[in-house]
């Protein structure tokens, strides 16, 4: 039976994963022992008994547990055909027949790679750490010194910064709140103006401060110094007293710490650490080795539904190459003309976009499809949980 190994169990590897399954032994590498729903975390960094909606664990994700694993561990390097770990998985029950160690080094071959390492993002935002005892440790912290400050800023004006302020005024109708943003407008981007115009009277309704147009001088470097008493000293030559300021900005690649030996073909990121990959989602160059997610070069706008669908192309793609029948592989398209995108401002508001035709959704559909748990039960469901805790 051909091997499948997936790197990273985020949205896209998950997705690829839950897909192949029944075709071939999957092996998906992680280093954490959950699958973080980094979209639910505006609200789990608010509202603390969300938290757990947001880790979702990753024993049940296969159907068929002897046969595919997930694997505790960190991949350093991928070689053309193995990819070697940065050390000893957590655990190595059941592992014997799948991991190779030579020289000081240990490694997993594959017939067939699919690398999904995703972003990072600033805590509590997005999840780097092992534990989902320290995930939560973290975002109970930002909950609770959420609840204590008067004065809290976020500094991005992005889909992040708009979230996390909806969950905040949700909870909290006094509390000031101010956004400071480089752009000229919130939610900036390739976006339909209808959203936006559904978005702003929510906003100035929520009485959020905006201060477009201008950036911090300075960035808190850490989760602590976010949540500190500070002085923020602003480009415009004005400075604000906050007790908190989260950094709603700053996706980086996953795949800048990977490590590639690909031989003469080494050249597979671009200059942002974005893997090349072609329409058909394989790393230019490479037949067997796939790439989905916002780790590589497909769609510049990163979003976890659009690396899902990448995945499930990548996936028929590598059903279609181990069946041998020389069907033409499918080509990944992004759905609809638009940008689809969905802003939810607390549980009960919203603005958003569908992928097709040119339908504005606002706080009626906003808050039923996405505000009500975040998409959370969906990937509970994904990851062999029918039931979301
Ligand atoms: C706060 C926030 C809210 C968001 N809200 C939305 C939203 O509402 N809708 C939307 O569509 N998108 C949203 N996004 C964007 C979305 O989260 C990303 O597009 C999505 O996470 C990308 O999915 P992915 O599978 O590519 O990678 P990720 O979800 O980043 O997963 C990558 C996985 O790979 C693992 N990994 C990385 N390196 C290695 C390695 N070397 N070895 C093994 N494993 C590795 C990581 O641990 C991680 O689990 C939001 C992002 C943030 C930060």
């Amino acid at each position: 039976m051909p091997r499948i190994v997936i790197i990273g169990a985020g949205y896209a590897g998950i997705a690829a994963a839950t897909a192949l399954e029944s075709i071939a032994q999957v092996i998906v590498i992680e280093p954490k022992p959950y699958f973080f729903h980094n979209v639910g975390a505006v609200r789990a960094c608010v509202d603390a008994s969300f938290i757990n909606k947001c880790i979702v664990p990753l024993d049940k994700l296969f159907k068929k547990p002897a046969q595919n694993k997930v694997v505790q561990a960190r991949v350093a390097a991928v070689h053309k055909d193995k990819v070697v770990l940065e050390k000893a998985p957590e655990s190595t029950e059941g592992l014997s027949d799948i991991l190779s160690t030579n020289d000081n080094e240990i490694s997993i071959t594959f017939d067939y790679l699919l690398i999904a390492t995703g972003s990072t993002y600033n805590a509590p935002f997005k999840s780097d750490f092992n534990s989902a005892q320290e995930v939560t440790q973290n975002l109970e912290k930002v909950a609770a010194r959420i609840k204590e400050s008067q004065k809290i800023l976020l500094i991005g004006g992005g889909p992040v910064a708009v979230e996390t302020a909806g969950e905040i005024r949700h909870m909290y109708a006094d509390k000031e709140i101010s956004i400071v943003t480089s752009s000229a407008e919130l939610v900036p981007g390739p976006f339909n103006p209808k959203v936006r115009a559904k978005l702003n009277p929510i906003i100035a309704a929520a009485n959020i401060n905006v201060k477009y147009n201008t950036k911090t001088t300075s960035i808190p470097a850490t989760l602590d110094e976010q949540l500190s008493k500070q002085r923020v000293e602003l480009s415009d030559g004005t400075s604000m007293d906050v007790d908190m300021a989260l950094v709603c900005i700053g996706a980086t690649p996953g795949s800048s710490r990977l490590h590639f030996e690909l031989g003469d073909n080494a050249s597979v990121k671009n200059e942002r650490h974005l893997i090349k990959v072609t329409g058909t989602m394989q790393v230019e160059g490479f037949e067997n080795i796939f790439a989905a997610g916002d780790s590589t070069t497909a769609d510049e706008y990163k979003v976890s539904f659009l690396g899902d669908l990448q995945a499930k192309v990548a996936a028929k793609n590598i059903a279609k190459l181990i069946a041998k029948n020389n069907k033409p592989l499918e080509v990944y398209k992004a759905p609809g003309s638009q940008r689809a995108i969905f802003i939810t401002f607390g549980p009960k508001l919203g603005a958003g976009l569908f992928p097709f035709g040119n339908f504005a959704a606002g706080s009626t559909l906003v808050p039923m499809i996405k505000g009500k748990d975040m998409f959370a039960g969906r990937f509970w469901a994904t990851a062999g949980y029918p039931k979301m805790p």
